[in-house]
């Protein structure tokens, strides 16, 4: 009887873990969150003029990507936390591997990945909103 009851919490968290994997690999990839299989966005990270436009509509299930008026204008919130992460991140690890350089190598390490990043850091931050916040209902 506890073996059973054992193998069923385990398969439960196995399929707990499946689903929670599958989600985090549809964000990785920007892939809509009902279905985990149209694209959120009309093209890729590294089209510089369109990285940040996103579909209407999930082309496999339908799903509406703008939920309201309006709905993504919070990510900006995200994109500054993230973008100042990166700023303080790089900046340690700057003063760390040079020893406190001057004043333009924090210029160098700090500016380029922050610019770098910011067509990952605006999209990410769409994704983790529609993901969290859209009414994507339950269980998924
Ligand atoms: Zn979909």
């Amino acid at each position: 009887m506890k073996d059973l009851s054992q193998e069923i919490r385990s398969s439960n968290t196995h399929e707990a873990l499946g689903k929670e994997n599958k989600k985090l690999n549809a964000m990785l990839h920007c892939k809509c969150p009902v279905c985990k299989e149209g694209d959120m966005f009309k093209t890729s990270a590294l089209n510089m003029s369109k990285f940040n436009e996103l579909n209407k509509n999930c082309k496999e299930c339908g799903f509406d990507f703008m939920p309201e008026p309006g709905f993504y204008q919070i990510s900006m919130f995200f994109t500054y936390m993230v973008g100042v992460a990166i700023f303080v991140v790089f900046g340690f690890l700057t003063y760390l591997a040079f020893n406190d350089p001057p004043l333009w190598v924090y210029y160098v390490t700090i500016f380029i990945p922050t610019i770098l990043s910011t067509p990952w850091n605006l999209r990410y931050s769409k994704v983790v909103m529609l993901y969290y916040f859209g009414d994507i209902g339950e269980g998924q």
